[in-house]
């Protein structure tokens, strides 16, 4: 069977790097591993994985120095896994320019959906396969027509607000990766409204009456606490 893409595993622990090398390979990725952070730097360029996973606990370094240097010539989607599940610690991971993280301990299922999300988003180059196709990006009976600027619901028209579609429209792009407060706010309203979340929760709020058919159990806009909003992934 066809090799799906090379993964780069940069993670000290072994049992860790072991395990995440069978699942990946077991799903028929080539895989590709390190050890220390120093390692990492030099091999990310002559490997040039599709994904990287990337622990931020290293031996020799913290792991977003991998990710900072990464990014000064790259743009390759990186999965940061991280032992803690605090609300600053992912949004400091957001921030550095990971694409999405994963929390100690995860599940197969978990890692092989952030990574298929992952490489659909570097295929596409930031745009949903549907999206590139017809404009338009589709989940569960969820429209976004991007020439329309008009959300439907089961072919009814949402009625969003301007501000409300600029704020599904960006999800939508980014379908199945979280976006933050921070990056929401600055996209929609500019740099001078950042952090103020209020605004931002109180668009949500409309847009959830509008499109979810019970707001208090999304099943379109998913709420990370204290980080951020994810739309599900596309058809
Ligand atoms: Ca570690």
């Amino acid at each position: 069977m066809a090799v799906k893409g090379k993964i780069m595993i940069i993670e000290d622990d072994r049992a860790i790097c072991n395990f995440i090398r069978r699942v990946l390979e077991a799903n028929d990725y080539e895989t590709v591993l390190v050890h220390t952070g120093r390692e990492a730097m030099s091999l990310l360029a002559s490997h040039c994985p599709d994904v990287v996973i990337l622990d931020l606990g290293l031996p020799d370094m913290d792991g977003l120095n991998v990710l900072m240097d990464l990014r000064s010539w790259s743009l390759m989607p990186v999965i940061v896994v991280s032992a803690r599940s605090d609300e600053r610690e992912k949004v400091r991971i957001l921030d550095a320019g990971a694409d999405d993280y994963i929390t100690k301990p995860f599940g197969t299922s978990e890692l092989l959906a952030r990574i298929r999300t992952a490489l659909r988003h570097t295929r596409m180059m930031g745009t949903s396969a549907s999206i590139a196709r017809e404009n338009r990006f589709t989940a569960k009976g969820l429209v976004i027509d991007y020439d329309k600027y008009r959300v439907y619901i089961d072919d009814r028209d949402a009625n969003l607000t301007q501000n409300e579609f600029k704020l599904v429209a960006l999800l939508g792009r980014y379908a199945g990766r979280v976006l933050t407060y921070d990056y929401l706010i600055r996209e929609i309203w500019g740099p001078n409204k950042a952090y103020d979340n209020q605004i931002l929760r109180v668009n949500m709020a409309n847009i959830r009456r509008k499109i979810e058919k019970n707001p208090a159990e999304p099943q379109y806009i998913f709420t990370e606490v204290g980080v951020g909003y994810r739309m599900i992934e596309g058809d």
